[in-house]
């Protein structure tokens, strides 16, 4: 293992894993597994009241679902409370960090002061320079306090080359002394974070852009304890096509990994569309294997401009993001059937139309049906609703093609039954034996084939639209094209 690469992927676990977490845990696994080095996971919980065992599981299975692994953890930053404020105490006898006695009315006071005077609204130091004597004597009338790290005076700067963002550069007079432990004795993620990646050994921290506000404050952490500071790149937003972050309140459920696996994705497929968000190669590939994407990744590829996720997309054909669908779609058509074998039987069996058959005596036939099916699918789920038919025998009929293929051509109420009764008498029927006998009866009775065509289309899938039909009918099998096309008269009924 390459021991000059560790990086974390450090969750909160306040909700599910969403989007854009996936992407950073991506990118960091990428970077790992790019570079041979480690990938640990940290469940960041230090916050009790927002973290939930509920949430720790359903982000460590988003990401086993993603088919991201982790060589160490998870680990829990709640564990390491006691490590966080040593370190806190170690800051305040090294002289990087002081006690503040300062209340939070006075505190709240002086802000308001400085609001109303357009004044400078930053922590103003009182408790910076106390004596030994004063603050032993604030101690020990039982005083309260917090503990703030001394930021250094005069014309200095924080100064970081992040690795998407370039050099960022922070005044000391800019920053404030920053409370490290709160006056109930509970550190600040701001140190907590820092101390875990110390301890980690973390050479890369790869997170959301969020993490910038606080990168300055954690480097002058690093360099009070006197720790080599870690590189930093950090992730542009994801924003929908109106320009809004993506986020649970605007956009509900559709921020969840779990959504996508839900609606029928295929986890390598959003493995490859999340990771298209905001990192490309130069010639702008779409398409990667593991070992492709492996080897063309690089921090230097993800792009500092924001990346658009059309996440609610408008369309009643297209759910979300076309370009999801769309890279969806293409491992579905392409990926060996055995592959896509166990998400299409998780299809059928959630719709309550799985026969236990077709992983045994008909798996043939299920697979070349898989196969004819599969080429104008978008997601999973599409086997369950629209390849309802080959399944099933209970399927919903289109309106529209009822209409336009069926209703609009009274004579199909006579040229079902006798197209019926044709199939079945065939010996072997097959696409070519179907074939045959609809042309021949088309010409026969003097109609387009087209017509007949389409009619049975509609009256044995339900569709105006498909795989070719003869080789449809070959999937579904004559007993039940027959079936279909008797009961299809009925159709007639009532008009
Ligand atoms: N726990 C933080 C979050 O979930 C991550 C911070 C970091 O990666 O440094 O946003």
């Amino acid at each position: 293992m390459n021991k000059d690469v560790v990086v974390r992927f450090a969750p909160s676990p306040t909700g599910y894993l969403h989007i854009g977490g996936a992407r950073t845990a991506i990118y960091n696994w990428l970077y790992a597994r790019k570079t041979g080095g480690k990938l640990i996971l940290r469940i960041e919980d230090t916050d009790a009241e927002r973290s939930s065992e509920e949430s720790i599981k359903g982000i460590i299975d988003g990401l086993k679902w993603l088919g991201i692994t982790w060589d160490e953890g998870p680990y829990f930053q709640s564990h390491f409370i006691e490590e966080h404020l040593a370190t806190a105490q170690r800051l305040l006898e090294t002289g990087h960090a002081y006690k503040c006695f300062c209340t939070k009315e006075e505190l709240d006071r002086k802000r308001e002061e400085a609001r109303r005077n357009k004044a400078d609204m930053r922590y103003d130091g009182t408790c910076r320079n106390l004596t030994p004597d004063e603050i032993a004597e604030k101690e020990a009338t039982g005083l309260p306090y917090t503990i703030r790290l001394k930021v250094p005076k005069g014309p200095g700067s924080v100064g970081f080359q992040d690795i998407v963002y370039g050099y960022i550069e922070k005044k000391y007079e800019d920053i404030e002394d920053f409370v490290i432990v709160r006056s109930n004795g509970q550190p600040l993620y701001v140190l907590s974070n820092a101390v875990d990646d110390i301890r980690d050994g973390i050479t890369h921290v790869i997170r959301g852009q969020d993490g910038l506000a606080n990168t300055p404050k954690q480097i002058l952490i690093y360099r009070a304890l006197g720790k080599p500071v870690p590189r930093f790149a950090h992730m542009s937003l994801t924003l929908d096509p109106q320009k809004a972050k993506i986020s649970k309140r605007r956009h509900g459920e559709r921020v969840a990994v779990h959504f996508y696996k839900e609606h029928g994705f295929l986890p390598w497929a959003f493995v490859n569309f999340l990771v298209l968000l905001g990192w490309s190669t130069p010639d702008s590939k779409q398409i990667f294997s593991k070992e492709e994407l492996i080897e063309a990744f690089s921090l230097e590829g993800i792009n500092r401009a924001n990346s658009i996720f059309d996440i609610r997309k408008d369309d009643p054909k297209f759910f979300t993001d076309p370009k999801a669908l769309s890279i969806n779609a293409h491992y579905l058509r392409t990926l060996p059937l055995e592959e896509i074998e166990p998400y299409v039987r998780a299809e059928l069996e959630k719709a309550g139309i799985w026969d236990p058959e077709y992983a045994g005596v008909k798996r043939d036939w299920f697979l070349s049906t898989v196969d004819l099916i599969r080429a104008r699918f978008h997601v999973t789920t599409d086997f369950a609703t629209l390849g309802r038919c080959y399944f099933s025998d209970e399927f919903p009929m289109e309106p529209k093609a009822l209409k336009k293929n069926i209703l609009k051509h009274g004579g199909l109420k006579e040229w079902f039954p006798m197209l019926a009764d044709r199939l079945e008498a065939l010996e072997i029927f097959d696409a070519g034996g179907a074939e045959k006998v609809i042309r021949e009866t088309a010409e026969e009775v003097g109609i387009k084939a087209g017509i007949l065509i389409n009619g049975i289309r509609t009256a044995v899938t339900g569709q105006a639209v498909g795989p070719g039909l003869f080789e449809v009918l070959g999937a579904i099998g004559q007993k039940r094209v027959v079936e279909r096309l008797r009961r299809a008269v009925a159709l007639f009924n009532g008009l």
